[in-house]
């Protein structure tokens, strides 16, 4: 490729794209952080029921005027944690501002990338693996089939018709 001048342009190494590096930085990812950023942490606390006991993943330090600080894990990666205080007196308070910390595996990504949830989902098909998708879906498609057919009414069904 000449310019005006006619002068040879060097051949320069090509500049990574973003998305080269984006790939690059991914490519460093532990699956289970794939997973949880393809969708929403799951805290400990957001998974007891009423009348459980706290899972015993879950911290608690006394602070001052009776405030707790509590400590929970993502049940689900187990590479994040949310750390939040209780009212005075130890209330539980549903607006409270939380902060997250990070295991040191976590693999940040920096600002200015594509890192939306759709850019990590397509990582995560990536890592799945074509085949292994496909396989799944013949048995999940298999399995649905099957439900249909028990599911299927042996008579028709009459409904109330409104009229009385
Ligand atoms: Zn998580």
């Amino acid at each position: 490729m000449t310019r005006a001048s006619g002068r040879r342009l060097r051949s320069v190494p090509a500049r990574r794209t973003e998305d080269q590096e984006l790939t690059g930085i991914l490519n460093e990812m532990p699956d289970l952080e794939v997973l949880c950023r393809t969708g929403w942490h799951r805290w400990a606390l957001d998974e007891v029921m009423p009348g459980e006991s706290w899972p015993d993943v879950v911290r608690a330090w006394p602070q001052r005027r009776g405030v707790f600080r509590i400590e929970e894990p993502c049940v689900k990666c187990g590479l994040a944690w949310r750390i939040t205080d209780t009212l005075a007196g130890g209330t539980m308070d549903p607006f409270a501002v939380s902060r997250i910390v990070y295991d040191r595996e976590w693999v940040t990504i920096p600002q200015g990338y594509k890192r939306g949830k759709r850019r990590i989902r397509q990582e995560l098909y990536r890592r799945r693996g074509a085949d292994d998708t496909a396989a799944q879906l013949e048995r999940a498609a298999a399995r649905t089939a099957a439900d249909e057919e028990a599911a299927a009414p042996a008579a028709p069904v009459l409904k109330f018709s409104g009229a009385s």
